[in-house]
């Protein structure tokens, strides 16, 4: 009688493993191929011939997030900060991502803030680490998160918080086809969780997305 060995990978492993198993462009090119017959349509049709490569070409971008270290990405950061101890807030952050359940993108904006201690990281850092978990799949509330926890481990402020506007494609456009809704979701952590007048400011600079927008 076989025996088999269910390995789970850890966390750190999983870009490892997506490497190692990672399909030839001509096969993911494929899969496209499939799908648009799934749809309906004739891949060999004029109009679709080079719709699979384009696709593919399109994923790149949309999960090059998978490629980048967000920790590497904030690792430079300007440990002088003169003093400085005021909140610093970067709002209306605009980004792109797709839902991990119907791979429907999901649009909206980012406010992020910190406290700083210490250090502080360049403004275009702030939006490049948005991005590098938006060009994943995803739910909001897990990116939401994700982005809150990277800045507290990689800066170690005195607080930070991160609210996230957007719309899902599936649910304006399929499903119940709720046009016009937002979802919010917020992350509060060190001092914007403790300190209600904290949080108010930093709600109250980004415009107040929602009155619940301030637990967590
Ligand atoms: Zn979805």
């Amino acid at each position: 009688m076989k025996t088999s060995t269910v390995v789970k990978a850890a966390p750190r492993d999983v870009k490892a493993l997506a490497a190692s198993t990672k399909p030839s462009r001509q096969e993911a090119q494929a899969a496209i191929r499939t799908l648009l017959r799934w749809a309906g349509d004739d891949p060999d049709r004029e109009g679709l011939l080079g719709t699979p490569e384009r696709v593919v070409r399109a994923y790149e971008e949309w999960f090059g997030g998978y490629d980048v270290d967000p920790v590497d990405l904030l690792q430079r950061t300007f440990e002088e900060t003169e003093g400085y101890d005021e909140m610093v807030v970067l709002r209306d952050i605009r980004f792109e991502s797709h839902c991990e359940h119907h791979m429907a993108a999901i649009i909206g904006k980012a406010h992020i803030a910190y406290l700083p201690e210490r250090r502080v990281v360049g403004i275009s850092k702030l939006a490049r680490l948005i991005e590098v978990y938006a060009k994943r799949l995803q739910i909001q509330e897990k990116m939401t998160a994700q982005i809150a926890n990277t800045l507290n481990d990689v800066l170690q402020p005195k607080g930070v918080a991160v609210v996230i506007e957007a719309a899902h494609q599936c649910m304006t456009t399929r499903g119940v086809h709720k046009a016009g809704v937002t979802m919010v979701t917020s992350r509060m952590l060190g001092a914007f969780r403790d300190d209600a007048s904290t949080r108010r400011e930093f709600l109250s600079i980004i415009g107040n997305p929602t009155s619940s927008a301030g637990g967590d």
